[in-house]
């Protein structure tokens, strides 16, 4: 990316939690500029995450999450965590109205709260 701007980016990771610098290089690391990754990683070092405990993540996310033709996992419809279960709900006009049919994407917690269990896995 030419307009990188590392200052800024910087200030971002600095200010996000490790679990959402965690999900970052390894749930969507593919979406991520390696530039980008290498800050991340850095400030995970720094705070005391080890190469090894990403690596783990990055394994159990490859096994529990579900991911884009692109390698990028999907996001849960309500949160940031990478998504775990889909389920089609309906895509709904002013809220109540259904227009059609869609896939919804649910992380660990959301899926528990939305009652989405693995019978729901498609
Ligand atoms: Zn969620």
């Amino acid at each position: 990316m030419v307009d990188f701007d590392a200052e800024r980016f910087n200030l971002n990771i600095r200010q996000a939690d490790t679990d959402d610098l965690m999900d970052r290089v390894t749930a969507y690391r593919a979406g991520m500029e390696p530039q980008a990754i290498a800050l991340i990683e850095a400030e995970l070092h720094r705070r005391k995450v080890t190469a090894a405990q990403i690596a783990a993540r990055r394994e159990s996310c490859q096994s529990e999450c579900l991911f884009n033709p692109d390698g990028v996992a999907k996001k849960c419809a309500f949160c940031r965590k990478p998504a775990v279960r889909a389920a089609t709900g309906w895509q709904k006009l002013l809220g109540f109205l259904p227009l059609f049919p869609r896939e919804m994407c649910y992380c660990t917690e959301h899926a528990k709260a939305h009652g989405i269990g693995d019978s729901a896995l498609q």
